[in-house]
């Protein structure tokens, strides 16, 4: 049976696994600063713990373990030498690997259809992450990269979308994947921030070219432009790409007053572009989405656009056809 008739057989069964939305969120994310009074703190995960069970969402998600002994799946992204350096980070090295190790969980349940699809509440972010033996921009292993070959070499799933909504550019996640068709990489961003990259003439290169679509949105974009770049821009790309596997880069420093970012978006502007990126997923790969948390600067509203995003994965259920604007 392949994967594809093991989603719909369970998409037929109402209170199916179909249904079950994975969770990662481990105390052990919480257990260092990069310095004190920094913007990436332990308490922006604090605010996420909180606002799950305030909300009741914490005991409708189905929490998953992080896989243990990544570094492998580490490898084939990172080199031996950046490894090397970030296990001698004492307190960070293994909270880092922690992290790599709840997005190859989610991966996996979903893989298995034991959820539909799944949210990693994960600390330290990663998609800055280079090779370079150091912390970027707070990040020190690309955990969603790393996901994403997961997903291709363990779980067979050749072709992966990568969805970046985070303010800023993944420029790691652009650098792992620039001359490879077979990882679409989609990312909206205010290109003028940290790290300086991201324009929307970096297509990728060789094999690759046209597999890295990179859009700049001005400060002050609402969730209407967010949406609209992603109906018109997103859609009919990841749709004629056909991904196996969505994996979504989800950082919610684009919300309106992030300590970091300049866009204005409320938890619904971040809800709907969940229910575009479920569309997507729908139509191609059985409702495959992993999303790993990325950005996210004032702990409140982060997690309030957390929970926008998780309710949505729990109880969206996208209709199986193209939206009005990819027909045109
Ligand atoms: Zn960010």
């Amino acid at each position: 049976m392949t994967q594809k008739e093991i989603s719909e057989q369970q998409a037929s069964l109402p209170g199916s696994v179909h249904h079950l939305t994975g969770y990662v969120f481990e105390d052990a994310f919480m257990s260092y600063e990069l310095d004190f009074g920094h913007p990436e703190s332990p308490e922006r995960l604090a605010a996420i713990g909180r606002r799950m069970e305030a909300t009741g969402l914490a005991k409708r998600v189905t929490r998953l373990a992080p896989l243990t002994r990544v570094v492998p799946h580490i490898r084939k992204i990172h080199t031996e030498a950046h490894v090397t350096a970030i296990q001698a980070l004492k307190t960070i090295g293994p909270v880092a690997e922690l992290a790599v190790g709840g997005a190859l969980a989610a991966v996996k349940a979903v893989c298995q259809g034991a959820v539909r699809n799944a949210f990693c509440a994960v600390r330290p972010p990663g998609h800055h992450s280079l090779n370079t033996g150091r912390e970027e921009g707070f990040c020190f292993y690309n955990n969603v990269a790393i996901a994403a070959k997961y997903a291709q070499d363990v779980c067979k799933m050749p072709k992966v979308l990568i969805v970046d909504w985070d303010f800023h550019h993944g420029n790691g996640t652009e650098a792992s994947f620039y001359d490879d068709p077979s990882v679409l990489y989609f990312s909206t961003h205010y290109a003028l921030a940290y790290p300086g990259t991201g324009y929307p003439e970096k297509q990728g290169k060789g094999q690759g070219l046209g597999f890295n679509i990179n859009v700049n949105m001005p400060c002050g974009a609402v969730d209407d432009d967010f949406a609209g770049v992603c109906t018109q821009m997103l859609v009919p790309r990841a749709d004629a790409f056909k991904p196996d596997f969505v994996i979504v880069s989800a950082g919610f420093d684009g919300h309106a007053n992030d300590k970091l970012g300049c866009f204005d978006m409320s938890d619904e502007g971040f809800a709907a572009l969940t229910r575009i990126v479920m569309g997507i997923a729908h139509r191609n790969c059985g409702d495959r989405i992993v999303s790993v948390l990325e950005g996210g600067y004032t702990p409140e509203d982060l997690a309030g656009a957390v929970c926008a995003h998780v309710k949505t994965l729990l109880e969206y259920e996208p209709e199986n056809k193209l939206t009005a604007n990819h027909e045109l």
